[in-house]
């Protein structure tokens, strides 16, 4: 979700830590402080944790309810969940990324 960050002063796909409450600026690491009890619930709502931004390429799951690994398939048009193998809405200069770092389903 992006915020403004209030300790670098830069837009930033901040997330959640689960343990701690804190919103986290994926910039410079630090605490954004400057966040409404509304938009903390929103990062919970979408499940925007800080773990998983270490997970690579999680999208939301329709099947599955969830954020999961997603993998190109094989035919190379199309993003699939690395779990249930339905098709995730990713856009396509993801899916690019994704073929670049070889993310494709075995
Ligand atoms: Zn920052
Ligand atoms: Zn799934």
């Amino acid at each position: 979700m992006l915020i403004l960050c209030n300790r670098c002063n830069n837009t930033t796909d901040a997330r959640l830590n689960k343990k701690t409450g804190k919103v986290i600026c994926m910039n410079c690491s630090e605490e954004i402080t400057a966040v409404t009890p509304q938009t903390i619930n929103a990062l919970r709502n979408m499940r925007e944790y800080l773990e998983e931004s270490k997970q690579s390429f999680a999208f939301q799951c329709d099947k599955c309810k969830e954020r999961k690994q997603g993998l190109v398939a094989r035919d190379g048009v199309k993003v699939v969940c690395g779990t249930c193998g339905e098709e995730m809405q990713v856009s396509s200069l993801m899916r690019q990324t994704m073929k670049d770092l070889g993310y494709y389903q075995s």
